[in-house]
């Protein structure tokens, strides 16, 4: 089995830009898994699925057809995101796609749909895999376990930040609900919540910027 990171914690602590530049910089592979559960609900409601029908969902996402591209240099991404054939890259953070997502990824039938698909990519190559349940339950043997962590209001200021530098008009407040319900759905879940795995790195992120926080995984990833 190559090299594997897992990077784990809640919604909005930063994982996805840790764990891609930590990607690129090493050379590794980066998956972000949140994607997977997003495209499964971006399909369940274009073909109007409810997201309390457990076999429709996971019937979407034993048939995903996803890929994830690296972005072209300058654009407002870090990767693009490709949906049967269709850049999803922005729909995916859409608030339709948000407020839906944590209930199409509590059930345990689209989990396992999804499962084998993550693990044949850490299988495959040296990876940053990024997500809630990745040391936990998809790769429990991973090499290094990252677990990200921040206050609620240090993620909603961040998230609000980033919402305002892209144009869109949002009340911190929402910013601060939204995150604090996919929190509490993603731990509250019966089929894998969101938990600190019991042998992972703790990293609290509050008031410290990316390159501090790759410091502290790289400085693990030598040691371990
Ligand atoms: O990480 P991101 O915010 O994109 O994830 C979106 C949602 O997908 C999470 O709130 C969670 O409900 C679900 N998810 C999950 N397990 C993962 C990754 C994401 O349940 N490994």
């Amino acid at each position: 089995m190559p090299f594997n990171v897992a990077v784990d914690g809640p919604a909005g602590v930063g994982k996805s830009t840790v764990g891609k530049l930590l990607a690129d910089r090493h050379g590794y592979l980066f998956l972000d898994t949140g994607v997977l559960y997003r495209a499964v609900s971006l399909l369940a409601l274009r073909r109007s699925v409810s997201p309390s029908d457990p076999q429709g969902l996971a019937a979407i996402a034993c048939t995903l057809d996803i890929e994830l591209l690296r972005a072209e240099p300058g654009s407002k991404h870090m990767y693009e995101v490709i949906v049967e054939g269709r850049v999803v890259t922005d729909e995916l953070r859409s608030s339709d796609v948000e407020s839906l997502v944590s209930e199409v990824s509590a059930h345990s039938e689209v989990r396992t749909a999804l499962l084998e698909r993550q693990r044949d990519i850490a299988r495959a190559s040296r990876s940053v895999i990024v997500g809630r349940d990745i040391g936990t339950v998809v790769l429990p043997d991973a090499d290094l376990k990252v677990y990200l962590d921040a206050s609620l209001e240090e993620r909603a200021g961040r998230r609000w930040k980033e919402l305002q530098q892209r144009g869109a008009s949002v009340v911190y407040e929402q910013v601060v609900a939204e995150l604090r319900r996919r929190d509490e759905l993603d731990s509250g879940r019966a089929t894998a919540p969101l938990r600190v795995p019991a042998d992972a790195r703790v990293i609290d992120t509050n008031g410290k910027d990316v390159e501090m926080v790759l410091a502290e995984i790289e400085a693990s990833m030598g040691a371990g």
